[in-house]
């Protein structure tokens, strides 16, 4: 993959000669993307052979300081709690996504 971020005055996508989206000053990112299966094997082949487990691993042997641990502990206290509006339980992000909102039981229209 290789992104070219460029300046510009006015940057437009035109398909087919339609316009599909314009700004005016400020920052335009061509993306290249290659082949997804070929972005596979580039990735394999670079982590072949490394082993990242038990003594290896970066944090082997080491603890997070006390401070990282009282951040991580706040943020996880003060995540937004979100309201599902079939059951009114209201939960974390990961519970809601997993089973709220569109997907609670008591949707009528669940997929
Ligand atoms: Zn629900």
């Amino acid at each position: 993959m290789r992104l070219v971020i460029q300046r510009v005055s006015s940057a437009s996508v035109t398909i087919e000669g339609k316009v599909n989206g314009e700004i005016g000053k400020g920052l335009m990112v061509l993306a290249g993307i290659e082949d997804a299966e070929q972005l596979k094997r580039k990735r394999s082949a670079s982590t072949k052979g490394k082993n990242n487990a038990g003594e290896h691993n970066p944090m082997f042997g080491n603890q997070h300081k006390e401070s990282a641990k009282a951040l991580q502990s706040y943020r996880a206290k003060n995540r937004p709690k979100l309201e599902c509006p079939h059951c009114g339980i209201v939960c974390a992000s990961s519970q809601f996504n997993r089973w709220h909102g569109d997907k609670c039981k008591l949707n009528p229209r669940q997929p």
